[in-house]
């Protein structure tokens, strides 16, 4: 790693003021259930970086695997009601060990459950928000899991890294760390290629090629590596810069804030997003794809322009006026931008391909000259 970036990330960790730290269900349990020995562990050293002051938001799998274990059976576990189900004995769990070992240190713990149905609503975010910050501010440790006995497949975030990068913006973190099984990110399956190194640090996720960097990898949880990489991406994109650590690792907290060079430190983009288009892109569902041409593609993409509905050549799907839509080029492999569209599904089918002036005949009125404003654009839309 290059001696700029090690200075970078040693200010970035003595400055972070704000950090999520995500725990995976690898890092969790043993074979008898939670693992006891390493939540005491990582509360230990979470209640160290809490006392010197940083506020710490705690995004915690486990619940299934946890509830499994009471149940003494882990078959079933891609059945849905059953995930349900396990996860509603296995919350209270782990919920309890946090409670008891944060407590201790006399630190005051509060759960948070999730549905993406409670964050792609704008009102209902800025609550999730504003009790965040209060509890925040009573510096209580928020422990956040998605809310698994409701959250049904389409209704879901992916799994809790995914939420985790959600959670980034809703508290504005400084630092986002994934506590995994691994040591960090790989350049090859260590299991299977023994001369495979850790990646020390990625300076451009963005342009990482992180389907083939995750290739045949071992899956962890419910997210493997891949997942961990794109919710990195996400992050950097808002710019908040990622370790991923080994959770497992004695120490390990302790020891990255203290400098050692252990996981895998990934970078942010220059030039972050912001708030805003990440809520927008990330909690809300797009509705529908607008196929656009090759010259609006140009536009957009290359030039920062706006939408314009001249260069629409096609419209799927049904959705209203405001909705989120994928935005790709026909025919090209270029990575989709999303956008919050100014006409609805059938208004657009009437006036693409026309001229902004067309707008008013058609349709009667012309409220906007444009189908997306560039405002209203993110253009590199991560796993949408
Ligand atoms: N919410 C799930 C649980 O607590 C885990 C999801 C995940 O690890 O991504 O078991």
């Amino acid at each position: 790693m290059k001696d700029s970036i090690k200075e970078q990330k040693l200010r970035v960790l003595e400055s972070a003021g704000r950090v999520v730290i995500k725990v995976g269900s690898a890092v969790l349990t043993a074979e008898d259930g939670l693992d006891l020995r390493v939540i005491n562990r990582l509360a230990d050293q979470i209640c160290l970086l809490h006392d010197r002051g940083v506020d710490i938001i705690l995004v915690s799998s486990g619940a299934v695997a946890a509830g499994c274990k009471v149940l003494s059976t882990c078959k079933a576990k891609s059945d849905l009601v059953f995930k349900q189900a396990t996860s509603a004995i296995g919350q209270s769990r782990l919920m309890h060990a946090y409670d008891e070992v944060f407590g201790r240190y006399k630190k005051v713990t509060a759960q948070i459950l999730l549905t993406r149905e409670d964050l792609n609503s704008r009102e209902r975010f800025i609550n999730a928000r504003n009790t965040m910050l209060q509890l925040l501010s009573w510096r209580a440790i928020p422990i956040i899991n998605e809310n698994d006995t409701v959250a049904v497949q389409e209704l879901k975030f992916g799994d809790n890294d995914a939420l985790a990068a959600l959670i980034l913006n809703l508290v504005e973190a400084d630092l986002f760390i994934n506590l995994t099984s691994a040591e960090g990110v790989f350049s090859d399956n260590p299991l299977e290629q023994p001369t495979a190194e850790r990646i020390r640090c990625i300076e451009d996720i963005s342009s990482a090629p992180i389907e083939i960097m995750c290739r045949g990898k071992t899956k962890q949880g419910s997210g493997g590596m891949y997942s961990k990489l794109l919710a990195a991406r996400k992050a950097a994109q808002l710019g908040v810069p990622t370790l991923i650590l080994s959770g497992t690792e004695r120490f390990c907290l302790e020891k990255a804030f203290e400098g050692h060079d252990i996981g895998t430190w990934i970078m942010p983009c220059e030039k972050a997003i912001s708030s805003r288009k990440f809520w927008f892109a990330y909690n809300l569902e797009p509705g529908g794809v607008i196929e656009i041409d090759k010259g609006a593609a140009q536009a957009v993409f290359e030039k920062g322009k706006s939408l314009l509905p001249a260069g629409i050549i096609g419209v799927k799907g049904e959705f209203g006026k405001g909705a989120l839509v994928r935005i790709i080029e026909r025919d090209s492999s270029r990575n989709p931008a999303v956008g919050l569209i100014n006409y609805n599904s059938s208004e657009l089918r009437k006036i693409m391909g026309k001229r902004s002036s067309e707008i008013e005949d058609l349709l009667g009125e012309c409220l906007y000259p444009e189908a997306i404003h560039r405002d209203n654009l993110l253009l590199e839309a991560i796993g949408l």
